[in-house]
């Protein structure tokens, strides 16, 4: 099959979060299933510059006339055939694609998204002046949200996958942007883009698409509640026959242990003295106390925002921390009083807590490598990357039970410690209490000979794309065979 995969980011050109992994990832993984899969993407500044792109002259769309070109090239590290929609007054300009650099939103990123999604629309029904076609476009996140709501009431159309990787994120806007981006007035309605007195790009896809699915089978049933779903919950209760969760994969070749760039020495992750050799490394490097004593040392590596639960995390961790029992690596940008409470934490706890603001892939491998354990007490996790690395460097993951983290760790309680499927620690409230019932029993573990087992449960755990794309694959052709 003929696959267009759209997205806002894709590693390693451009990335902002995991979808960015999720873009640079899983479609050449999809391509190994045996489909012709091509990504498309804005023209961002950083992406325009590096050259090299072959230019397809301007690409007419439907509604507001606007200078749009399509460049294609391929990605960097699969080679797979990569367009960009080019707009310079959209996309070439400095700061994130969603963000001014003084980390504002972009005021016209309706207009932006708005004509990304347009484009797409376009290319997939085959008026870009390509030979080619797709048969299936596959989008993701708000950003591309009104690819199915333009196509859907086309004769003839490919068939639609829309997958939700966040769905706190969903593109609103006021009336007046149905408007500017020249949307019909039909759309304009409950059951398409209007959502309470706004236009929500995200209800395109999820209204719209043939198929939705998200990051993991446990965020696809909490979306379909009032606590996750945020409004979009009856939706999708609506929409159930349609939604899937397919659980991400992780980039095994640049998260593996055994052949980590960012490391210098190789890292078994059953063997007690390379942990060791990788942990000295990392209190080198961050200014950590480390002896043979030193109390075990617990990593966070993440966005410094509300819903990755950094203020249950403060407060859990102040008493062990005081107390001598852990040490703490952070890495992480976000809200500045997270950035602040982090920071002043790494002050009344020098030598024991190291605090990064800021983003450093280097520093990532460092911390998944070197730190005893890892935590990850987020509110809400459709997926979660780092339990998976975590899993695979021997860092046995503590984490709150939702999302992807409950889909992939295998809490030590007695019975899964007895029938050897154990991998980290999970705790069930949203609530410092619980966190540090969970990071006692973690604490009590780690002492014990069933550590060893359990990091070597999570270090065989097969987290590869491979297993995804099998699934997406399998998805696109029952719509294909049924509905088109
Ligand atoms: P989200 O998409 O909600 O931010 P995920 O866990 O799905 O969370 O993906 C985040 C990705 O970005 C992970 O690969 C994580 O390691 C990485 N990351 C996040 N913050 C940083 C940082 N400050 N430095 C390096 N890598 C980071």
């Amino acid at each position: 099959m003929r696959v267009l995969f759209a997205s806002s980011e894709a590693h390693p050109l451009i990335k902002t979060g995991g979808l960015a992994d999720v873009s640079g990832s899983l479609p050449p993984a999809i391509a190994a299933c045996g489909h012709d899969v091509r990504l498309i993407l804005p023209a961002y500044a950083s992406l325009r510059e590096q050259g090299g792109w072959h230019s397809h002259g301007p690409l007419r769309l439907d509604g507001v006339r606007q200078e749009v070109h399509l460049l294609e090239g391929r990605m960097p590290d699969s080679g797979l055939p990569l367009y960009l929609i080019d707009a310079p007054e959209y996309f070439d300009r400095a700061g994130d694609p969603y963000r001014a650099p003084d980390g504002s939103d972009w005021p016209d990123n309706h207009l932006r998204f708005g004509l990304f999604s347009r484009a797409i629309a376009a290319l997939a029904e085959g008026k870009a002046g390509l030979d080619w076609k797709p048969d299936l476009v596959h989008c993701n996140d708000w950003q591309t949200g009104l690819v199915a709501a333009l196509l859907h009431d086309r004769p003839v159309r490919p068939a639609s996958v829309f997958t939700i990787h966040n769905l706190a994120y969903q593109g609103l806007f006021p009336y007046s942007a149905l408007q500017a981006i020249g949307l019909p007035d039909t759309l304009w309605h409950p059951h398409a883009l209007e959502f309470y007195g706004q236009l929500s790009f995200i209800k395109g896809g999820l209204v719209f698409a043939d198929r939705i699915t998200t990051v993991s089978p446990t965020y696809a049933e909490e979306i379909r509640t009032p606590r996750f779903g945020y409004g979009l919950d009856g939706l999708l209760s609506y929409r159930a026959d349609s939604l899937s969760g397919i659980l991400n994969g992780i980039d095994d070749k640049a998260w593996d242990p055994g052949s980590d760039r960012y490391l210098d020495t190789p890292l078994d992750p059953r063997d007690p003295s390379a942990k060791r050799r990788c942990r000295a490394a990392l209190c080198a490097e961050t200014g950590l106390e480390d002896s043979s004593d030193a109390p075990p040392l617990l990593g966070f590596i993440g966005r410094l925002v509300e819903q990755k639960g950094i203020d249950l995390a403060l407060d859990a961790l102040e008493r062990p921390l005081a107390e001598g029992r852990l040490r703490l690596v952070a890495l992480g940008s976000g809200e500045r009083r997270f950035e602040l409470a982090m920071q002043a934490l790494a002050h009344r706890f020098p030598g024991r807590v190291a605090v990064r603001i800021g983003y450093d892939e280097a520093l990532a491998h460092a911390i998944e490598a070197g730190a005893d354990a890892f935590l990850m007490p987020s509110r809400f996790e459709p997926c979660g990357l780092n339990q998976m690395y975590s899993l695979r460097y021997g860092t046995p993951p503590l984490a709150h039970r939702t999302g992807g983290l409950a889909d992939t760790i295998v809490d030590a309680t007695q019975d899964n410690l007895d029938a050897g499927t154990a991998n980290g620690f999970l705790f069930d409230d949203t609530t410092a209490e619980a966190l540090s019932e969970g990071l006692e029993r973690l604490l009590a573990l780690r002492t014990t000979p069933a550590w060893e087992k359990l990091i070597e449960v999570g270090s065989l755990t097969d987290f590869s794309w491979s297993r995804s794309a099998l699934a997406y694959s399998n998805l696109y052709k029952s719509i294909t065979c049924t509905e088109t």
